[in-house]
């Protein structure tokens, strides 16, 4: 394995530490994504997480790896929502003080769910990476405890347990799709099949609108892009203005990246509402909208896609599923 800043064993601890935290989630075979996937299909259902996505493990895996002293000056992340809700949600738990900056953009209904766990919340700036600047203002004022969404090898060793998860329940799977963005959650879910199997496939999938670590994988270094608008509200973002594991960790994991378009995402929103009553938020279904569009390549006999949230507004879900005939 050429990486060893996050090794199998801190994804087995990480895996210890969060388990009164988190949960296991299910891993579902989907009868009608194989029969368009042309594999067998499974969803690893993080959509059914504590806190609505997979955040969650990789936030109770830092906040719990803290010193005491740390723990006492408190907390402070950026995020475009679903992660600030994780530390919101552990941090709580833990009796931990947490600021959560977040992007004017932020979609109101994970604001809202934000707000109720109670922490400090700073709404500041016109896009995500306007966010991390704030926020890191904030943090040098202040001094609390930095929580990088996705760059730390703590929150990359939660995160590879749901790729632990994966091989446990379905050890022939061939390969994998996993949504991605800062790359955490597929460093670490790469990480930990590959461990079990070098041969698994492992594809990132990203959204078309502004894909900064496909575009920067595909250049051998990291790119800046102009923020876009997208259904995929939780993979926007740059890696930036330093990264020190994903970049590193997914040009030597990844044996693909591709890109999926506003309305193949979607549409995969509406199959997974329509075929299994599964509420999906956007940036969750690409991995859906790929195997649905045969978009990764081979994916062998046995592929697994990490459906990575649920936490979409809901009447913006029931419109979707209207508007592609899936609301009966
Ligand atoms: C954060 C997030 C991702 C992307 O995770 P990265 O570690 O940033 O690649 C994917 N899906 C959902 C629902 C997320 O909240």
């Amino acid at each position: 394995m050429p990486t060893d800043d996050v090794t199998l064993s801190d994804v087995y601890a990480a895996r210890q530490r969060i388990a009164g935290v988190a949960l296991r989630t299910p891993l579902m075979h989907s009868p009608a994504l194989s029969e368009r996937a042309g594999a067998e299909v499974h969803l690893k259902l993080e959509s059914l997480q504590n806190t609505g996505s997979f955040k969650l493990r990789g936030a109770t895996n830092k906040l719990l790896s803290l010193s005491e002293e740390e723990k006492a000056r408190g907390v402070i992340t950026v995020s475009s929502g679903n992660h600030g809700r994780a530390v919101a949600y552990a941090a709580r738990s833990l009796g931990i003080k947490a600021t959560v900056c977040l992007a004017e953009t932020v979609a109101r209904n994970k604001l809202e769910n934000i707000k109720k766990l109670g922490p400090e919340v700073v709404v500041q700036g016109k896009g995500y990476d306007e966010a991390v600047e704030h926020s890191m203002k904030i943090q040098e004022k202040s001094g609390l405890t930095y929580l990088h969404p996705f760059d730390d090898p703590v929150v990359i060793a939660g995160q590879g347990t749901v790729g632990l998860e994966i091989v446990e329940s379905l050890p022939e799977v061939d390969s994998v799709l996993v949504p991605l963005s800062g790359g955490g959650l597929i460093s670490g879910v790469a990480l930990a099949m590959k461990a079990a199997n070098p041969g698994i496939r492992v594809i990132g999938v990203t959204m078309e609108a502004a894909p900064v670590m496909y575009h920067s994988l595909k250049a051998g270094e990291i790119v800046e892009m102009e923020e876009e608008p997208t259904i995929a509200d939780a993979l926007p973002g740059g890696l930036g203005p330093e990264n020190f594991y994903t970049f590193r960790m997914c040009q030597e994991l990844l044996d693909d990246a591709v890109l999926v378009s506003e309305e193949e995402i979607a549409a995969a929103m509406a199959f997974a509402l329509q075929e299994h009553r599964l509420v999906v938020e956007g940036g969750a279904a690409v991995g859906i909208a790929a195997a649905m569009q045969q978009r990764a390549g081979d994916l062998g006999e046995r592929a697994a896609v990490v459906v990575s949230g649920s936490n979409v507004d809901l009447p913006l879900l029931l419109k979707i599923a209207q508007e592609h005939g899936a609301a009966n």
